[in-house]
């Protein structure tokens, strides 16, 4: 593993990050990053997989409405993707790579590629707006690092591609759409990409590893979670003369609500659930005939994250009767929960001391989920049919808190990040 010499400059990445952090779009529509993914890794000679065939259709959580996605499609070709590849992805965001289709699968890696609703920052101070490469979209921001997983990325994909004669299997990269909200995972693992597969990684910048030259090996319990939209559907009536007529969607909501966070606890770990937004009503005097919610749960398993959820479900139906009510439940996003192996942690680490960057009292084998991330579902997939996973929070100091306006991290950890991976796999390829 020591002769391994990086390939990729650190000039590169980082004039890839800011690439992408200019060019940042929300989850499901990231059509310019798509696009410029996908001429990057053509580049390469490696063939990318666009379009339908990266997300089962069925499977698709939290697609934002129609005029939405056009309009995100409309300013990507403003901005110059590539419209070959814009019309072959039909709609559909996010691209599998393969550096050796005609090998076993062996090896995936899951990066995500989405931004956050957030207004980046515009004061001197933040680096991105400083030096010039902030966010051209007003209220989206990379403000995960998601940005830099998009270089690390390509980076890896560089490494591998100069060695792909030396791979005695497959390796896949998985670049994915919508992790923000937990949307993308599911449909791209119910596309098949993570079958056959031994091993499944991915890694974030930051979390709990927010100090230079630290790294978390194997992050241990994301919690399993379900993102879901709740509508109610009731009758306006004339509040003074004849409310009696009326059915009150306000009134459902509320109690609905008030009850779903009063729901017992499951003995068997954590839980959570959280009514984020709740709007009702038209007007003083007219008995509210419209409620929508949009609501979340987690838990510390599938199980038990299940169980609040069917149990909120359950709430909202029940309510619904109560109050004369239609009610219509959407499914917006979800995720299992998973922890990291023992056996991939060892080969973290040991990759990890083996580079001279990572200071060894900084290498930790594990630390907590950070909330919930849907890598765990590829994670979850690939430990279901026997293999192993792990999650790596790689080390960087922060201006500040993930999704904060001012989020940004030291792009000195893009070398070494890449470096890292590439040893991971090729080892993990070896054996
Ligand atoms: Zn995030
Ligand atoms: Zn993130």
């Amino acid at each position: 593993m020591n002769a391994y010499t990086p390939l990729i400059s650190r000039e590169r990445l980082t004039a890839w990050r800011r690439l992408f952090h200019r060019h940042a779009e929300t989850g499901m529509a990231e059509f310019w990053t798509t696009a410029r993914l996908a001429e990057e890794l053509t580049a390469l000679g490696l063939s990318p997989v666009v379009g339908e065939r990266v997300s089962a259709a069925e499977a698709r959580m939290g697609v934002p409405d129609g005029e939405i996605l056009d309009a995100a499609r409309r300013r990507a070709k403003r901005e110059g993707a590539s419209r070959p590849w814009l019309e072959r992805m039909n709609g559909v965001t996010g691209l599998v790579a393969d550096l050796r289709p005609d090998l076993p699968l062996h090896t995936v890696l899951r990066f995500d590629i989405d931004a956050v609703d957030v207004q980046e920052s515009l004061r001197e101070s933040h680096l991105p707006y400083r030096e010039g490469f902030a966010s051209l979209h007003e209220g989206i921001c990379h403000a995960c690092g998601h940005d830099g997983h998009i270089a690390m990325g390509l980076g890896l994909a560089h490494e591998l591609a100069a060695r792909q004669t030396e791979l005695k299997h497959n390796v896949r990269l998985l670049f994915q759409p919508g992790e923000e909200g937990c949307r993308g995972a599911r449909a791209m693992a119910a596309a098949g990409w993570l079958e056959g597969a031994r091993h499944v990684l991915a890694a974030h910048i930051g979390m709990w590893a927010d100090e230079d030259r630290s790294l978390v090996c194997g992050a241990q319990g994301f919690l399993a979670t379900t993102k879901f939209d709740v509508e109610f559907a009731g009758r306006a009536a004339h509040a003074g003369a004849e409310p009696q007529k009326g059915a009150n969607s306000l009134l459902a909501a509320a109690s609905a609500a008030l009850n779903m966070h009063a729901l017992p606890r499951h003995g068997e770990g954590d839980s959570r659930v959280t009514v984020g937004r709740l709007e009702a009503g038209s007007g003083r005097n007219t008995i509210p005939a419209s409620a929508s919610m949009a609501c979340e749960t987690r838990g510390a398993t599938s199980a038990v994250n299940d169980y609040m959820f069917e149990h909120c479900r359950a709430i909202l139906e029940h309510t619904a009767a109560m109050y004369e009510q239609r009610c219509r439940i959407r499914l917006m996003g979800g995720s299992e929960s998973a922890s990291s192996d023992e056996s991939m942690i060892r080969v973290v680490r040991e990759a990890a001391l083996s580079m001279p960057w990572f200071r060894p009292e900084l290498v930790r084998d594990t630390a907590p989920g950070f909330g919930s991330d849907d890598a765990c579902v590829h994670m979850a997939a690939v430990q279901r049919q026997g293999g192993d996973a792990a999650y790596l929070m790689l080390g960087s100091r922060l201006a500040a808190g993930h999704h904060s306006p001012d989020f940004d991290f030291n792009e000195d950890v893009l070398p070494p990040a890449v470096e890292l991976l590439a040893k991971i796999v090729l080892s993990l390829d070896a054996c």
